[in-house]
């Protein structure tokens, strides 16, 4: 492969945080190509497009008043970046292998191919770990009353004065469940076990509210639903399963969030040099999007456990554009 051959950027993953470095990128002239991803289960859906391909109503994304659908977002994400000449790639990347002297380094995709860039943004998010029921999933895509992200959705007007649960016992579903109580009637929190794992201040601030009740020792089995009269099918309970007895119960609710954690796709960055966090977070160690390995950068959730917002993700993509095409420049391959 001779050095004419050599990408400036490489982007990996087209969520909001890689359109929006390839938007970036592209702008400054850098000729991004965008490895979009192929689709997947692992552990949760992973599309082209990133997890908004996963949620019908978006509404807290700025400039856009009357909301927008996930996919449609990121739709027009695609097309703002594709207008600039980022181009796209249908394929994973797979393995890496990244020069700790800064580059060029080598990406194996999952196409057969090997291909080398000075500038790589890693942006693969991190998925949220869902049940694994078809019903589930179903009410989840279809605008169903099923999400796996309470700050995102609980405002929409159809969980509001609803009763709604919550799946899960650590710290992200004590957060979410503490979201949802400004809007439910009442907030089930759904646990396998007699007690949480989440720290002793986010069980109290949960535990302290009147609209909190504890649904302890079960498992959501199944999701019970009917159409509306728009005949769209919303969710109206959940079957639920003693953990200790095997007891099947239904619980009416007009609304389940899903809070068993997420799974930053990281593993195909293993012993590459770059640092992760105990969860699996890239750790970019200074405040920029720079990993510590020259030419490395990452952007959006896969490097951010705490705010995993489409608006941040883009924010972080254009850090990295930006420190990519900085970095680029002051080692004169612009
Ligand atoms: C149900 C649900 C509803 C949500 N609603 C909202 C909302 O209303 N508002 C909001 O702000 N946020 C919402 N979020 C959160 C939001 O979706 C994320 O914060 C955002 O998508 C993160 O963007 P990202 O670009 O970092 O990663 P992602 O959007 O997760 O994109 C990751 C991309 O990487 C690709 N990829 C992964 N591995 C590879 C690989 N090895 N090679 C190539 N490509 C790869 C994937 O295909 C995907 O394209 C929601 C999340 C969920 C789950």
């Amino acid at each position: 492969m001779s050095d004419a051959d050599v990408k400036k950027v490489v982007i990996i993953g087209s969520g909001p945080a890689g359109w929006t470095a390839a938007i970036y990128a592209a702008r400054a002239g850098l000729e991004p190509v965008v490895y979009v991803g192929v689709p997947k289960q692992d552990p949760g859906p992973i599309l082209p497009g990133g997890q908004l391909m996963l949620t019908t109503d978006v509404e807290n994304y700025p400039g856009f008043p009357e909301g927008v659908s996930g996919p449609e977002m990121m739709s027009m994400f695609q097309r703002q970046g594709e207008r600039f000449g980022a181009k796209v790639v249908g394929e994973d990347i797979e393995r890496c292998e990244f020069d700790p002297e800064g580059g060029p380094h080598t990406l194996h995709t999952s196409g057969g191919k090997a291909v080398r860039a000075h500038a790589v943004i890693i942006s693969t998010g991190a998925t949220a770990n869902w049940l694994g029921l078809e019903s589930e999933m179903r009410l989840a895509t279809g605008g169903g009353g099923v999400s796996a992200c309470a700050v995102c959705d609980g405002a929409l007007p159809m969980f509001r004065g609803q009763p709604l649960a919550v799946v899960g016992g650590g710290d992200t579903a004590m957060e979410e469940a503490h979201h949802l109580t400004k809007f439910a009637s009442t907030v089930y929190v759904i646990h396998r076990r007699d007690e949480l794992r989440a720290s002793k201040t986010m069980q109290q601030r949960v535990l302290s509210k009147d609209n909190v009740e504890m649904v302890w020792n079960s498992s959501v089995i199944d999701c019970l639903s009917e159409k509306d009269q728009h005949g769209s099918e919303k969710i109206t309970g959940v079957r639920i399963k003693d953990t200790k007895t095997g007891v099947e119960r239904e619980l009416a609710v007009k609304g389940l969030f899903i809070a068993i954690g997420h799974t930053p796709a990281t593993r195909f960055l293993r012993d590459t040099g770059l640092s992760f966090d105990d969860a699996g977070y890239l750790v970019l160690p200074d405040r920029s999007s720079r990993t510590g390995i020259p030419g490395v950068y990452g952007a959006g959730d896969v490097a951010d456990a705490t705010y995993r917002q489409a608006v941040t993700a883009a924010g972080m993509g254009c850090q990295a554009a930006l420190d990519a095409e900085y970095d680029l420049g002051a080692r004169g391959l612009l």
